[in-house]
Protein backbone atom coordinates (compact mmCIF):
# COMPACT_ATOMS: atom_id res chain seq x y z
CA UNK A 1 0.00 0.00 0.00
CA UNK A 2 1.47 3.38 -1.07
CA UNK A 3 0.87 6.37 0.28
CA UNK A 4 1.97 10.06 -0.48
CA UNK A 5 0.88 13.44 0.88
CA UNK A 6 1.71 16.37 -1.00
CA UNK A 7 3.09 19.09 0.61
CA UNK A 8 0.32 22.00 0.22
CA UNK A 9 2.90 24.96 -0.08
CA UNK A 10 3.57 23.39 -3.48
CA UNK A 11 0.48 25.25 -4.48
CA UNK A 12 1.59 28.37 -3.48
CA UNK A 13 4.89 28.19 -5.01
CA UNK A 14 3.68 27.58 -8.63
CA UNK A 15 0.88 29.78 -8.65
CA UNK A 16 2.88 32.04 -10.22
CA UNK A 17 2.24 36.18 -9.79
CA UNK A 18 3.47 37.57 -12.79
CA UNK A 19 3.91 41.64 -13.44
CA UNK A 20 4.45 42.30 -9.55
CA UNK A 21 8.48 42.44 -9.56
CA UNK A 22 9.72 44.78 -6.73
CA UNK A 23 12.37 45.72 -9.52
CA UNK A 24 9.82 48.23 -10.94
CA UNK A 25 11.47 51.45 -9.21
CA UNK A 26 8.17 51.91 -7.34
CA UNK A 27 9.35 51.19 -3.31
CA UNK A 28 8.38 47.78 -3.41
CA UNK A 29 8.53 45.06 -0.34
CA UNK A 30 8.06 42.07 -0.33
CA UNK A 31 7.81 39.29 2.60
CA UNK A 32 7.32 35.68 3.17
CA UNK A 33 6.18 33.85 6.13
CA UNK A 34 4.67 30.39 6.80
CA UNK A 35 1.18 30.28 8.29
CA UNK A 36 -2.07 28.28 7.72
CA UNK A 37 0.23 25.46 6.78
CA UNK A 38 1.01 27.75 3.90
CA UNK A 39 3.86 30.13 2.43
CA UNK A 40 1.94 33.70 1.99
CA UNK A 41 3.50 36.17 0.51
CA UNK A 42 2.57 39.89 0.71
CA UNK A 43 4.14 42.44 -1.92
CA UNK A 44 3.53 46.08 -0.76
CA UNK A 45 4.37 49.18 -2.81
CA UNK A 46 4.56 52.55 -1.83
CA UNK A 47 6.20 54.43 1.61
CA UNK A 48 3.69 52.39 3.95
CA UNK A 49 5.11 49.26 2.88
CA UNK A 50 7.29 48.58 6.06
CA UNK A 51 4.05 49.22 8.16
CA UNK A 52 1.66 46.90 5.85
CA UNK A 53 3.62 44.25 6.41
CA UNK A 54 4.53 44.25 10.17
CA UNK A 55 0.69 44.62 10.47
CA UNK A 56 -0.24 42.26 8.30
CA UNK A 57 1.84 39.80 9.95
CA UNK A 58 0.41 40.59 13.31
CA UNK A 59 -3.30 39.90 11.80
CA UNK A 60 -2.21 36.37 10.37
CA UNK A 61 -0.82 35.46 13.49
CA UNK A 62 -3.68 36.54 15.63
CA UNK A 63 -6.05 34.63 12.45
CA UNK A 64 -4.12 32.11 13.10
CA UNK A 65 -4.66 31.73 16.58
CA UNK A 66 -8.53 31.82 15.52
CA UNK A 67 -9.15 29.34 13.17
CA UNK A 68 -6.47 26.64 13.61
CA UNK A 69 -8.09 23.17 14.01
CA UNK A 70 -5.42 21.71 16.08
CA UNK A 71 -4.31 24.63 18.32
CA UNK A 72 -5.93 23.79 22.03
CA UNK A 73 -6.22 27.73 22.12
CA UNK A 74 -7.92 28.54 18.80
CA UNK A 75 -11.53 29.72 18.62
CA UNK A 76 -12.21 26.67 16.89
CA UNK A 77 -10.66 24.13 18.91
CA UNK A 78 -12.64 26.03 21.82
CA UNK A 79 -16.32 25.26 20.14
CA UNK A 80 -14.89 21.52 18.95
CA UNK A 81 -14.82 21.24 22.26
CA UNK A 82 -17.83 23.19 24.00
CA UNK A 83 -19.73 21.56 26.57
CA UNK A 84 -22.40 24.53 26.09
CA UNK A 85 -24.59 23.41 23.12
CA UNK A 86 -24.64 27.71 22.47
CA UNK A 87 -21.18 29.57 22.03
CA UNK A 88 -20.18 32.99 21.48
CA UNK A 89 -17.92 33.99 18.27
CA UNK A 90 -16.02 36.83 17.52
CA UNK A 91 -16.50 39.20 15.18
CA UNK A 92 -14.16 37.71 12.66
CA UNK A 93 -14.98 34.58 13.20
CA UNK A 94 -18.69 34.79 12.87
CA UNK A 95 -17.80 36.73 10.02
CA UNK A 96 -16.47 33.96 8.59
CA UNK A 97 -18.95 31.48 9.10
CA UNK A 98 -21.98 33.67 8.08
CA UNK A 99 -20.49 34.12 4.23
CA UNK A 100 -19.90 30.19 4.53
CA UNK A 101 -23.22 29.10 5.81
CA UNK A 102 -24.99 31.83 2.80
CA UNK A 103 -22.40 30.26 0.21
CA UNK A 104 -23.90 26.46 1.82
CA UNK A 105 -27.18 28.12 1.27
CA UNK A 106 -26.61 29.23 -2.34
CA UNK A 107 -24.94 26.12 -3.61
CA UNK A 108 -27.14 23.55 -1.96
CA UNK A 109 -24.76 22.58 0.29
CA UNK A 110 -21.89 21.58 -2.02
CA UNK A 111 -20.02 24.07 0.60
CA UNK A 112 -20.51 22.50 4.45
CA UNK A 113 -18.90 23.96 7.49
CA UNK A 114 -19.45 20.62 9.71
CA UNK A 115 -17.48 18.38 7.78
CA UNK A 116 -14.49 18.25 10.42
CA UNK A 117 -15.57 14.87 11.66
CA UNK A 118 -14.96 13.09 7.88
CA UNK A 119 -11.50 15.25 7.45
CA UNK A 120 -10.14 13.77 10.67
CA UNK A 121 -11.15 10.11 9.65
CA UNK A 122 -9.80 10.42 6.18
CA UNK A 123 -6.52 11.49 8.12
CA UNK A 124 -6.58 15.21 6.00
CA UNK A 125 -6.10 16.49 9.63
CA UNK A 126 -3.02 14.58 11.03
CA UNK A 127 -1.26 13.50 7.82
CA UNK A 128 -2.16 9.91 8.87
CA UNK A 129 -4.41 8.69 5.82
CA UNK A 130 -6.89 6.08 5.16
CA UNK A 131 -9.55 5.11 3.43
CA UNK A 132 -12.40 4.86 6.23
CA UNK A 133 -15.26 2.30 5.61
CA UNK A 134 -18.51 3.09 4.05
CA UNK A 135 -20.17 1.95 6.97
CA UNK A 136 -18.39 4.53 9.29
CA UNK A 137 -18.48 6.99 6.89
CA UNK A 138 -22.61 6.95 7.35
CA UNK A 139 -22.34 6.93 10.57
CA UNK A 140 -19.85 10.16 10.78
CA UNK A 141 -22.13 11.78 8.31
CA UNK A 142 -24.82 11.81 10.90
CA UNK A 143 -22.92 14.39 12.90
CA UNK A 144 -23.00 17.09 9.51
CA UNK A 145 -24.60 19.07 7.38
CA UNK A 146 -24.70 22.71 7.67
CA UNK A 147 -28.34 23.36 8.05
CA UNK A 148 -28.64 21.92 11.61
CA UNK A 149 -26.29 24.81 12.93
CA UNK A 150 -27.62 28.34 13.73
CA UNK A 151 -25.70 31.21 13.57
CA UNK A 152 -27.85 34.15 15.37
CA UNK A 153 -25.77 37.08 15.09
CA UNK A 154 -22.51 36.25 17.43
CA UNK A 155 -24.36 33.30 18.44
CA UNK A 156 -23.46 30.15 17.30
CA UNK A 157 -25.81 26.49 18.14
CA UNK A 158 -24.55 23.38 17.39
CA UNK A 159 -26.01 19.58 17.95
CA UNK A 160 -24.08 17.62 20.07
CA UNK A 161 -21.18 15.89 18.22
CA UNK A 162 -21.01 18.10 15.52
CA UNK A 163 -17.51 19.81 14.33
CA UNK A 164 -16.60 23.06 12.72
CA UNK A 165 -14.18 22.94 9.64
CA UNK A 166 -13.60 26.59 8.36
CA UNK A 167 -10.37 25.65 6.24
CA UNK A 168 -12.83 26.01 2.97
CA UNK A 169 -12.60 29.62 3.47
CA UNK A 170 -10.39 30.71 5.72
CA UNK A 171 -7.56 32.12 4.10
CA UNK A 172 -10.08 34.04 1.85
CA UNK A 173 -11.08 35.90 5.01
CA UNK A 174 -7.80 36.68 6.09
CA UNK A 175 -6.85 38.38 2.77
CA UNK A 176 -10.12 40.37 2.73
CA UNK A 177 -8.93 41.26 6.60
CA UNK A 178 -5.48 42.16 5.48
CA UNK A 179 -6.64 44.11 2.63
CA UNK A 180 -8.77 46.34 4.76
CA UNK A 181 -5.68 46.44 7.17
CA UNK A 182 -3.71 47.90 4.10
CA UNK A 183 -6.32 50.17 3.09
CA UNK A 184 -6.42 51.75 6.80
CA UNK A 185 -2.70 52.02 6.67
CA UNK A 186 -2.38 54.19 3.11
CA UNK A 187 -1.28 51.25 0.91
CA UNK A 188 -2.58 52.10 -2.69
CA UNK A 189 -1.14 49.05 -4.07
CA UNK A 190 -0.14 45.58 -2.88
CA UNK A 191 -0.73 41.98 -3.42
CA UNK A 192 -1.55 39.49 -0.54
CA UNK A 193 -0.74 35.84 -1.68
CA UNK A 194 -1.94 33.86 0.98
CA UNK A 195 -0.56 30.22 -0.02
CA UNK A 196 -2.10 30.73 -3.62
CA UNK A 197 -5.47 32.49 -2.20
CA UNK A 198 -4.68 35.88 -4.11
CA UNK A 199 -6.04 39.37 -3.65
CA UNK A 200 -5.19 42.52 -5.43
CA UNK A 201 -5.25 45.98 -3.73
CA UNK A 202 -5.59 48.71 -6.16
CA UNK A 203 -4.17 48.70 -9.60
CA UNK A 204 -0.57 48.32 -9.70
CA UNK A 205 2.23 51.09 -9.10
CA UNK A 206 2.30 51.95 -12.83
CA UNK A 207 -1.34 51.98 -13.42
CA UNK A 208 -1.81 49.16 -14.90
CA UNK A 209 -3.70 45.98 -14.16
CA UNK A 210 -1.91 42.73 -12.10
CA UNK A 211 -1.73 39.68 -13.87
CA UNK A 212 -2.63 36.64 -12.25
CA UNK A 213 -1.12 32.92 -13.30
CA UNK A 214 -3.66 30.00 -12.86
CA UNK A 215 -1.37 26.84 -11.81
CA UNK A 216 -1.80 24.22 -14.22
CA UNK A 217 -4.03 21.22 -12.49
CA UNK A 218 -0.85 18.84 -14.70
CA UNK A 219 2.03 19.87 -13.23
CA UNK A 220 4.55 23.19 -13.45
CA UNK A 221 3.07 26.41 -14.97
CA UNK A 222 0.17 27.90 -15.39
CA UNK A 223 -3.17 27.08 -17.59
CA UNK A 224 -3.67 30.78 -18.04
CA UNK A 225 -3.36 34.50 -16.67
CA UNK A 226 -6.43 36.66 -15.97
CA UNK A 227 -6.09 40.18 -15.54
CA UNK A 228 -7.51 42.09 -12.50
CA UNK A 229 -7.59 45.51 -10.86
CA UNK A 230 -8.77 44.94 -7.04
CA UNK A 231 -10.23 41.66 -7.59
CA UNK A 232 -9.45 38.34 -5.84
CA UNK A 233 -8.27 35.02 -7.14
CA UNK A 234 -8.41 31.84 -5.80
CA UNK A 235 -8.42 27.86 -6.85
CA UNK A 236 -9.03 24.91 -5.46
CA UNK A 237 -8.09 21.45 -6.90
CA UNK A 238 -7.70 18.19 -6.58
CA UNK A 239 -3.73 18.39 -6.63
CA UNK A 240 -3.47 20.17 -3.34
CA UNK A 241 -3.79 17.62 -0.57
CA UNK A 242 -4.60 13.73 -1.69
CA UNK A 243 -2.86 10.89 -0.69
CA UNK A 244 -2.34 7.44 -2.91
CA UNK A 245 -4.03 4.06 -2.15
CA UNK A 246 -4.34 0.64 -3.76
CA UNK A 247 -3.59 3.39 -7.13
CA UNK A 248 -6.48 5.23 -6.45
CA UNK A 249 -6.14 9.20 -5.58
CA UNK A 250 -8.01 10.56 -2.54
CA UNK A 251 -7.81 14.60 -2.27
CA UNK A 252 -8.84 16.86 0.33
CA UNK A 253 -12.02 18.51 -0.91
CA UNK A 254 -15.04 16.27 0.31
CA UNK A 255 -18.55 15.86 -1.31
CA UNK A 256 -21.33 16.63 1.85
CA UNK A 257 -23.57 14.03 0.30
CA UNK A 258 -21.37 10.77 0.16
CA UNK A 259 -18.51 12.05 2.26
CA UNK A 260 -15.73 10.67 -0.06
CA UNK A 261 -13.51 13.30 -1.91
CA UNK A 262 -15.79 14.91 -4.73
CA UNK A 263 -15.63 13.54 -8.16
CA UNK A 264 -17.88 15.17 -10.28
CA UNK A 265 -15.64 16.02 -13.31
CA UNK A 266 -13.47 19.17 -12.19
CA UNK A 267 -9.82 18.74 -11.23
CA UNK A 268 -9.11 22.87 -10.74
CA UNK A 269 -11.31 25.72 -10.29
CA UNK A 270 -10.47 29.19 -10.21
CA UNK A 271 -13.08 31.82 -8.66
CA UNK A 272 -12.98 35.76 -9.31
CA UNK A 273 -14.73 38.24 -7.43
CA UNK A 274 -14.40 40.84 -5.20
CA UNK A 275 -14.38 39.28 -2.06
CA UNK A 276 -11.58 36.92 -1.22
CA UNK A 277 -13.72 34.99 1.56
CA UNK A 278 -16.47 34.60 -1.44
CA UNK A 279 -14.20 33.51 -3.95
CA UNK A 280 -12.41 30.85 -1.55
CA UNK A 281 -15.99 29.54 -0.15
CA UNK A 282 -17.22 29.07 -4.29
CA UNK A 283 -13.76 27.51 -5.35
CA UNK A 284 -14.40 24.82 -3.08
CA UNK A 285 -18.09 24.75 -3.11
CA UNK A 286 -18.42 25.06 -7.20
CA UNK A 287 -15.69 22.02 -7.47
CA UNK A 288 -17.48 19.93 -5.37
CA UNK A 289 -20.85 20.85 -7.70
CA UNK A 290 -19.06 19.57 -11.01
CA UNK A 291 -19.45 20.99 -14.33
CA UNK A 292 -23.29 21.56 -14.96
CA UNK A 293 -24.25 22.67 -12.29
CA UNK A 294 -21.20 24.93 -11.82
CA UNK A 295 -21.99 26.53 -15.20
CA UNK A 296 -25.61 27.03 -14.16
CA UNK A 297 -24.39 29.19 -10.92
CA UNK A 298 -22.18 30.82 -12.87
CA UNK A 299 -23.80 31.59 -15.52
CA UNK A 300 -26.86 33.18 -13.01
CA UNK A 301 -24.40 35.30 -11.21
CA UNK A 302 -22.89 38.29 -12.86
CA UNK A 303 -20.39 39.23 -10.16
CA UNK A 304 -18.46 36.16 -10.19
CA UNK A 305 -16.05 35.06 -12.55
CA UNK A 306 -14.46 31.65 -13.22
CA UNK A 307 -12.04 29.33 -14.93
CA UNK A 308 -12.25 25.45 -14.35
CA UNK A 309 -10.22 22.58 -15.59
CA UNK A 310 -12.53 19.24 -16.20
CA UNK A 311 -10.52 16.02 -16.15
CA UNK A 312 -11.33 15.77 -19.78
CA UNK A 313 -8.95 18.33 -20.28
CA UNK A 314 -11.58 21.56 -21.35
CA UNK A 315 -11.00 24.66 -19.82
CA UNK A 316 -14.46 26.99 -19.25
CA UNK A 317 -14.26 30.69 -18.61
CA UNK A 318 -17.23 32.88 -17.85
CA UNK A 319 -18.09 35.52 -20.26
CA UNK A 320 -17.05 38.13 -17.79
CA UNK A 321 -13.38 37.54 -18.26
CA UNK A 322 -12.19 36.58 -22.15
CA UNK A 323 -11.09 39.60 -22.73
CA UNK A 324 -8.52 39.48 -19.89
CA UNK A 325 -8.22 35.32 -20.03
CA UNK A 326 -5.01 34.38 -21.94
CA UNK A 327 -4.53 30.86 -22.17
CA UNK A 328 -0.82 29.76 -21.84
CA UNK A 329 -1.07 25.86 -22.20
CA UNK A 330 0.19 23.31 -24.53
CA UNK A 331 -2.30 24.75 -27.29
CA UNK A 332 -4.15 21.42 -27.39
CA UNK A 333 -6.75 22.51 -24.52
CA UNK A 334 -10.75 23.06 -25.83
CA UNK A 335 -11.73 26.35 -24.18
CA UNK A 336 -15.89 27.22 -23.66
CA UNK A 337 -17.39 29.98 -22.73
CA UNK A 338 -20.17 30.69 -20.27
CA UNK A 339 -22.18 33.14 -21.32
CA UNK A 340 -25.01 35.01 -18.35
CA UNK A 341 -28.01 34.78 -17.97
P1 LIG B 1 -7.11 24.77 0.14
O1 LIG B 1 -7.36 24.98 1.60
O2 LIG B 1 -6.25 23.60 -0.18
O3 LIG B 1 -6.71 26.01 -0.55
P2 LIG B 1 -9.97 24.77 -0.29
O4 LIG B 1 -10.16 26.23 -0.12
O5 LIG B 1 -10.75 24.14 -1.39
O6 LIG B 1 -8.49 24.34 -0.51
O7 LIG B 1 -10.42 24.12 1.09
C1 LIG B 1 -10.27 22.75 1.35
C2 LIG B 1 -10.43 22.51 2.84
O8 LIG B 1 -11.77 22.77 3.22
C3 LIG B 1 -10.17 21.09 3.22
O9 LIG B 1 -8.84 20.90 3.61
C4 LIG B 1 -11.12 20.86 4.38
O10 LIG B 1 -10.56 21.37 5.57
C5 LIG B 1 -12.30 21.71 4.01
N1 LIG B 1 -13.32 21.06 3.15
C6 LIG B 1 -13.20 20.00 2.31
N2 LIG B 1 -14.34 19.77 1.63
C7 LIG B 1 -15.20 20.73 2.03
C8 LIG B 1 -16.56 21.05 1.70
N3 LIG B 1 -17.26 20.37 0.79
N4 LIG B 1 -17.12 22.11 2.34
C9 LIG B 1 -16.45 22.82 3.26
N5 LIG B 1 -15.18 22.57 3.63
C10 LIG B 1 -14.57 21.55 3.02
MG1 LIG C 1 -11.81 27.37 -0.77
Amino acid sequence: MKKTGFPRFFAAVLLILLGSSCKSGAECRRETIFAFDTYMTFTVYGDKADEAISAAKERISALEKLWSPTDPESEIFRINHRTESTVTLSAETSGLLRTMLDVSEMTGGALDPTLFPLEKEWGFISGEYRVPGKERIAALLENTGYENITLDGDRLTLPDGFELDVGAAAKGKAADIIADCFSGIGVKSAVIDLGGNILTVGEKPDGGKWSIGIRSPYGDGTSGTVKCVGRSVVTSGNYERFFVEDGKRYHHILDPKTGFPAENGIISMTVIGAESVICDSLSTALFVMGTDKACAFLAGNDDTDAVFVTSDGIIYITAGIKDTFTYTGDGNAEIRIIEGK
